[in-house]
């Protein structure tokens, strides 16, 4: 490649990147895109095949950095590894893992809002890899069905087992309870602690990040007030 296509293929890359270098992306926590970045053949070998695949790079990586993986210790580690991130930290990645979700009908009536709120989540952040937690608040008003209250939990915990960024983890798990509650009437409030931020980097351990949506009846300055009143309360 010459010179000057180099050139051009990185300009077209900031072009399409906002301006922004991939580095800043990561280092800055900038999302790209609401849906995560998946690949077409993401789930053509099974979970079995992705653990081993996983352990054996995660040992690499492990000898890379100088690791005596003979040592009784680590030995076990990459298995470890590769066993939480398939079935825990990322199981939200398989659209199997899905909760399954019955809806009922809204017998007596009740149609004003509902919220679950302070519901604690751990997730990772897709640029470093390490965690982000806190806690999630869900409102929504019926539109005629409801679903059980472990539910709500159910789909926040299902949505922060992915490599995350809080922005979009707000939006999927907003988007999706619109399509299950069959309502633009939600409203989604994240606070969270990302350890990218407290433990490396700036090192900033008192600062949280806060994130929402507000969709339908939620989108008003009354009903915004009325929300954080009931969940700060
Ligand atoms: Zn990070």
């Amino acid at each position: 490649m010459k010179t000057a296509d180099v050139l051009n293929h990185s300009n077209d890359e900031a072009t399409s990147l906002n301006g922004f270098a991939h580095e800043e992306i990561g280092d800055e926590h900038l999302l790209t895109g609401m849906e995560t970045p998946m690949r077409s053949d993401a789930f053509k070998i099974s979970d079995e095949d992705k653990q081993q695949k996983i352990a054996h790079y995660f040992s690499e990586i492990m000898e890379t950095l100088g690791l005596d993986l003979t040592d009784d210790s680590l030995k076990g580690t990459p298995k470890r590894v590769a066993k939480m991130y398939i079935e825990e930290i990322f199981s939200g990645l398989n659209p199997q893992n899905k909760p399954k979700i019955a809806l009922f009908d809204n017998k007596y009536q009740y149609n004003q809002m509902l919220i679950e709120k302070n519901i604690q989540f751990y997730s990772n952040c897709e640029h470093h890899f390490v965690p982000f937690m806190g806690k999630a608040h869900v409102a929504y008003v019926s539109s005629g069905k409801v679903i059980g209250l472990s539910k709500l939990n159910r789909i926040v915990q299902y949505y922060a087992k992915r490599p995350q960024v809080q922005e979009r983890l707000t939006n999927q798990i907003a988007t999706d309870l619109c399509e299950i509650l069959q309502t633009e009437n939600v409203a989604v409030i994240i606070d969270a602690k990302h350890l990218c931020v407290s433990s490396r980097g700036v090192k900033d351990d008192s600062s949280s990040t806060i994130t929402s949506y507000y969709g339908g009846v939620f989108n008003t300055p009354n009903k915004i007030i009325e929300l954080q009143n009931f969940i700060n309360n």
